[in-house]
């Protein structure tokens, strides 16, 4: 008789990349399911090659199972090739160490990082053979738990998810591990549970919670039960420095996104640029100590073997004594042949010098993200840069030896105008001459340009994101441009799939139904434009009779209720208001139209 294990070996020999699946890696913690009180697994909604490149799986992987009483496993979405084997031969969806079921463990833990991996949530509940929806689970049904930057607005997912932790989980986790485990040895049923576990800081149980209307109008949420918070407030981690931190992560088989060593310098942002969420929900800013960060990284690389070690952070040139740390992280790695990267930089000349001394051979590209091509538009949104400050910084990057630029810019920013998208190819035209009369080599400029999304807890969260056919006419303004404009590759975002992120990022509870149809029609990895199918999406809106436009396209007032109004991620919303109110300020340029010869 074949077991289980026999056709796993038999599937993987059939499947594109195996290594997606078979763990071992070195670094993996394997444990007895018979000798730990609590099993976890970590599930990420997306291909192993992305989900292994997120830190916080990192933190979580090592902060977790260094208890000796739990563990905790990874698994992955599978990609479709493994789906369709899983299926046919009737599997259950199994975590990479052990190899055992999902429906085996006591708690499965979603990091929920963009809304268009929502199907492969409700996929990978599915495969397990999980009920998708709360109601339908019973007592020996894992806990469904989310967690990540979706999480500060989970209610399309809502009907899904048994529990959602607001923050930074590392901080809180462990706390309601063990009062999970403290609830079920003493006989507690399911639901309460769930329902005690809802006192503990940063959990929102929606199961808890009413979405009550007036007519179509969400007017708030209603309270079932007195135990639930009227607020859930995010967890924070205080202290980063004693914080715990990754410093033996498995190392993949397989070429991931990012792969390579990573030590994080600090979370939150300074920034404040009123489109990002990230700079809002991880306020605030944290650092980590220099000291800490040089002893972590010897001892990242030493339990890794990377050749390459990456200082992440939202805005990492923005870690005071950048340069120092560098050199001293020089200093003890350079023996051992380990390069120090950042994945991001600001425009100036103070990160231009940063690049430079990190890349001492062939130096080909650098990224920045000017985000609009008019100093107007950057301050409405407050990317405070000037055009000289671009010209000056990618000057010196010249000068440096760099070969080439990716720029990032947005279409459809609040207060944006024609003007503004024209500006996008006037000013890679201009930075395309300029270069011409600095560099002796040609220099490669690749342009892509995404489209606004609101997302909650901004300035922005009241702002409705540009019509379809507006972001199509307005790309087409920039193909027009880019098309007579030589030795500038342009690449645009899918507008379709930027609708549907708005959709869900303001969505509410009645999004569920249509996120499940989609799903059922087939919908998976979303945000893969080689899988997106948005007439399947068109096809779920329609049968559950949701329109997408209202929440992508809706203004919201400020005195509305915004299905995240009791989720709170620190700021105040007067101070939100405060900042889309000096938003506005950025006005239309008296006098100026779009005019086509502009291009
Ligand atoms: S866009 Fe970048 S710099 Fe601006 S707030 Fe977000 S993380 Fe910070």
């Amino acid at each position: 008789m074949q077991t289980q294990k026999d056709i796993l070996k038999y599937l993987l020999g059939q499947v594109w990349k195996p290594a997606r699946y078979t763990g071992n890696e070195w670094n993996a913690v394997k444990k007895e399911h018979s000798s730990v009180d609590l099993r976890m697994a970590f599930a990420f909604p997306d291909l192993y090659e992305v989900g292994m490149s997120n830190h916080g799986l990192k933190i979580l992987y090592e902060s977790i199972n260094r208890n000796p009483g739990m563990l905790m496993e990874r698994v992955f979405s599978p990609a479709t090739d493994m789906e369709e084997l899983l299926r046919k031969y009737n599997l259950p969806l199994f975590s990479l160490e052990s190899h055992k079921p999902l429906k085996e463990f006591d708690i499965i833990g979603f990091s929920l990082q963009y809304e268009l991996s929502y199907t492969n949530v409700l996929n990978m509940l599915d495969l397990a053979d999980i009920p998708l929806r709360t109601e339908d689970r019973k007592g020996d049904h894992p806990l469904i738990v989310g967690g990540g930057p979706c999480a500060f607005n989970p209610e399309p997912l809502a009907p899904f998810f048994d529990l959602f932790v607001l923050g930074e989980a590392e901080e809180c986790l462990p706390a309601i591990l063990t009062g999970y485990m403290d609830l079920k040895r003493h006989g507690y049923e399911r639901n309460e549970i769930i329902a005690r576990l809802s006192t503990f800081e940063g959990v929102y149980v929606p199961s808890l919670y009413n979405p009550a209307y007036s007519g179509e109008e969400f007017i708030g949420m209603e309270r079932k039960d007195d135990r639930a918070p009227e607020m859930i407030r995010k967890v924070t981690v205080e202290n980063l420095d004693t914080a715990p931190f990754p410093k033996a992560p498995p190392v993949p088989y397989l070429q991931t996104i990012h792969d390579r060593a990573v030590i994080e310098l600090f979370r939150g942002c300074g920034r404040g640029c009123r489109f990002c969420q990230a700079g809002y929900i991880f306020k605030p800013v944290r650092r980590r100590s220099r000291d800490k960060l040089q002893q972590t990284a010897k001892e990242i690389i030493d339990n890794t073997g990377y050749e390459e070690l990456s200082l992440v952070s939202l805005s990492s040139t923005d870690y005071p004594h950048l340069e120092e740390l560098i050199n001293n992280l020089d200093s003890d790695l350079s023996a051992r042949k380990v390069k120090c990267s950042l994945p991001s930089l600001r425009l100036d000349s103070y990160s231009i010098k940063l690049a430079d001394k990190l890349h001492q051979g062939r130096k080909s590209s650098l990224t920045f993200a000017p985000e609009a091509a008019t100093e107007r538009l950057r301050k409405v949104i407050k990317k405070n840069i000037t055009e000289e400050e671009i010209f000056t910084s990618l000057g010196d990057a010249i000068d440096a030896g760099w070969q080439g630029f990716k720029l990032y810019f947005m279409i459809g920013l609040p207060a944006e105008h024609d003007e503004d998208v024209v500006e996008i190819v006037n000013l890679c035209r201009r930075l395309r001459e300029y270069f011409k009369g600095r560099a002796k080599r040609k220099i490669s400029i690749n342009v892509s340009v995404a489209t606004f999304v609101p997302k909650s807890h901004t300035p922005f969260q009241w702002e409705p994101q540009l019509s379809m056919d507006e972001v199509n006419r307005r790309q087409d303004i920039l193909r027009t441009g880019f098309k007579k404009l030589r030795g500038v590759d342009f690449s645009w975002h899918d507008a379709r799939a930027s609708f549907l992120e708005a959709v869900f990022a303001r969505g509410d509870r009645k999004l569920a139904p249509a996120l499940e149809h989609a799903w059922q029609m087939g919908c998976r990895f979303d945000g893969w434009s080689e899988y997106f199918d948005f007439s399947l999406w068109q096809r779920a809106f329609q049968k559950t009779a949701v329109r997408g436009e209202d929440y992508a396209y809706r203004r919201f007032s400020y005195d509305q209720c915004l299905p995240w109004d009791h989720l709170s991620c620190g700021v105040d919303k007067n101070m939100l208001i405060a900042e889309h109110q000096k938003s506005l300020a950025g006005e239309k340029p008296e006098g100026v139209t779009h005019d086509p010869d502009l291009l």
